[in-house]
């Protein structure tokens, strides 16, 4: 089968691998119609996470079901998934509580595991013809339509950008009416926007410093904040003093936001120098901006081990010095971590199907499967307003 391999530092190719095969009785394998590039691929292509040389790339797939071991009950041959990017067993502890990003067989020694990631297991990517799928009864989202139809672009986003940004919503606890700020407007954050609108957030502030991610963000209904313009914290109490209306007592002390939510993770940029990075500014930022009281949830990545560390601030086990004492004194809540799949993505495939959401406005580029090197290189480098690359294939 065909698939993007990783080969070395910032070099992927398109190259004849092994087909995926059913090699344990509850597996399936699917012939994927559609994946999506990810940033968190880029984190392997730029060498950050230790990828090995000839791993299959890619965790968002979508594609019909073209094999089945004789323990899988709940999909068919023929059957149209989509794959969230966490594998979990669905039956162990911690998925039998929704907890699935944290399963504790897929992966054993560890906990969790997904498609493509070092660290996370032995599982290849989705960027190719054919994916093998473990615990294929937890991991097949069941949808209905056919491969190309006007729902195809919507559904691959249930694999890890949607249901990550709603993730982040659920983790900073985005209730109607709440003020939210989403820094990074990536896909995941442009899609932690657009699930906080869905649940009725009053403002959405989208923060970024790349003009077509801000002008999608714009274009989708946000407020955007350009951190070129300056220090997005005071900008945003800018913005939100100037808005008309009566004041409750003390209101002018809660011109921050009641929701925070990280979509960079590590590769933060230092507001100082924007050419280099800082993992600890937009947590910084954060909990400036976060009202007494206030939530954030934090779905950028995090990694324990970075190749490469950024000077100021960085750590190579991902230890970092962070605010705590004014997330104390604020009394914020604070959540992490990876999406539990499990939880979201039934809900998310039924708001797609009925017109409700069309989280594919994010998506700004097509291409074939083969074209991958020259689109991994240029979204690596953030030239030609990528925002959300989609393979078909
Ligand atoms: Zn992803
Ligand atoms: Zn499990």
């Amino acid at each position: 089968m065909r698939a993007v391999v990783f080969m070395a530092t910032r070099e992927v190719a398109v190259a004849d691998v092994p087909d995926a095969r059913v090699e344990q009785d509850d597996d399936v394998v699917v012939r994927v119609t559609s994946s999506a590039l990810c940033g968190t691929d880029l984190h392997m292509y730029d060498g950050r996470t230790g990828a090995v040389p000839g791993m299959v790339l890619g965790h968002e797939g979508l594609g019909i079901v073209e094999d089945a071991g004789p323990a899988v009950h709940r999909v068919r041959r023929g059957d149209r998934v989509v794959l969230p990017a966490h594998i979990y067993c669905g039956v162990c502890f911690n998925c039998a509580r929704g907890d699935s990003a944290a399963c504790l067989r897929v992966h054993p020694g560890h906990v969790g595991g997904a498609y493509a990631m070092p660290g996370m297991g032995p599982f290849r990517g989705s960027q190719a013809e054919l994916v093998r799928v473990p615990f294929a009864d937890a991991n097949c989202v069941v949808l209905p339509g056919a491969p190309g139809d006007e729902d195809e672009d919507d559904f691959v986003l249930i694999a890890d950008a949607w249901v990550t940004g709603w993730h982040a919503t659920e983790l900073a606890g985005v209730r109607a009416a709440d003020t939210v700020a989403v820094f990074g407007a990536g896909a995941v954050g442009l899609l932690a926007a657009y699930s906080a609108q869905l649940r009725g957030a009053s403002e959405v502030y989208s923060v970024d410093l790349i003009q077509e991610r801000l002008d999608k963000a714009a274009e989708l209904g946000f407020v955007p904040v350009d951190v070129r313009q300056g220090d997005p914290v005071e900008q945003i109490r800018e913005l939100r003093r100037a808005r008309p209306g009566a004041r409750l007592r003390g209101e002018e002390e809660m011109a921050g936001v009641m929701a925070g939510i990280d979509a960079v993770g590590f590769q933060a940029r230092d507001r100082s120098h924007l050419d280099k990075e800082d993992p600890r500014q937009v947590i910084n930022d954060l909990a400036r901006l976060v009202n007494p009281t206030g939530r954030l949830g934090i779905a950028g990545v995090f990694t324990t081990t970075d190749a490469a560390p950024a000077p100021e601030g960085g750590h190579a086990d991902g230890s970092l010095h962070v605010p705590w004492a004014t997330l104390f004194n604020k009394g914020v809540t604070v959540g992490f971590g990876r999406t539990h799949d499990r939880r979201y993505t039934t809900h998310l495939r039924d708001l797609i199907i009925s017109g409700r959401a069309r989280p594919s406005l994010i998506i700004t580029h097509h291409e074939s499967l083969e074209n991958a090197p020259g689109i991994y290189d240029r979204f690596d480098r953030r030239v030609d307003g990528i925002v959300k690359a989609v393979f078909h294939h």
